[in-house]
């Protein structure tokens, strides 16, 4: 399939499964923008690459998504938005009655709000361009839970909702809007992770992975980045024009159980 002509913005894609996906939107065809909250040269770098190994025009744009204005000033500056990836995330892990205040409201900006002030800002250029999708990346947390991750947990099942939401107000419209819900990914968000779950568990790191981890994982397995990106290239397929306020799992099984 061919994305040749669209525009994609995804958000948080300096590493993970958001750099992933810009590869493989990039791979079908898209000019991508490639975001993080830093500005450096190997940033810079990242988009250099993909344009030169796939031929099309990647750029990357620095925006806070913990800021209202700056996630909004990302849609802006980034001219077309074809398809949004609200991908930032990030993560902390502790018992409610010790989760830090600074963390709840950092978690629920970057992995929420975050998508609420993008989506805002690029519907009115994909209604204006007559076609769009946003795909948002929630996790087999936004339709479980888990102890200690209450933050990330409200938010991923809050994005899970705002998908449904953006996808009603879009129905009668060539735009959709989708969550993708994906298990367990060996990227750094996961491997920061590691350290405090084997003090958690008092395990080695092999044990965490295959034990804590994995657990709840039928399949074993991490997924990885590139089957999020094909997930992603998928929803912005013809073969999904009607797939709309849905969440796809790339879980191994996860949410089978
Ligand atoms: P990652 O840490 O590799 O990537 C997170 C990205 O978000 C990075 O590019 C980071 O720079 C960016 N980011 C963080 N704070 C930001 C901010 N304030 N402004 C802009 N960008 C910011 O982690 P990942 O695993 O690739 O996670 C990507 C998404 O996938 C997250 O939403 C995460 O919740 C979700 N997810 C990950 C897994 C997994 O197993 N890795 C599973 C389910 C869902």
């Amino acid at each position: 399939m061919t994305l040749n002509g669209k525009t994609a913005i995804i958000t948080g894609s300096n590493s993970g499964i958001g750099l992933g996906i810009a590869w493989e939107l990039a791979r079908a065809g898209a000019d991508v923008v490639l975001n993080s909250f830093s500005d450096t040269p190997e940033d810079h770098a990242l988009a250099a690459e993909i344009s030169q190994a796939t031929g099309t025009t990647a750029r990357y744009i620095q925006a806070d998504m913990s800021n209202a204005e700056a996630c909004r000033a990302l849609i802006g500056k980034a001219g077309r938005c074809d398809i949004l990836v609200n991908n930032a995330g990030i993560q902390h892990v502790a018992p409610i009655d010790s989760f830090p205040t600074e963390k709840w409201d950092a978690i629920i900006a970057i992995n929420l709000t975050s998508a609420f002030h993008t989506t805002a800002a690029a519907l009115p250029k994909m209604r204006a361009a007559g076609w769009g999708r946003v795909v948002n990346i929630a996790s087999a947390h936004g339709l479980t839970a888990s102890p200690y991750k209450s933050a990330y947990i409200a938010a991923k099942h809050g994005i899970v909702g705002l998908s449904k939401t953006t996808a009603l107000e879009t129905a009668e419209e060539p735009i959709t809007c989708n969550a993708i819900c994906p298990g367990y990914v060996l990227t750094p968000l996961v491997e920061a992770q590691i350290p405090d779950t084997m003090e958690k568990y008092g395990m080695g790191r092999e044990e965490v992975i295959k034990k804590v981890m994995l657990d709840r994982q039928p399949s074993k397995a991490f997924a990885t980045v590139g089957q999020l990106g094909g997930t992603t290239v998928f929803l912005c397929s013809d073969a999904a024009a009607q797939i709309t306020g849905t969440t796809i799992s790339v879980d191994g099984g996860w949410t089978a159980l």
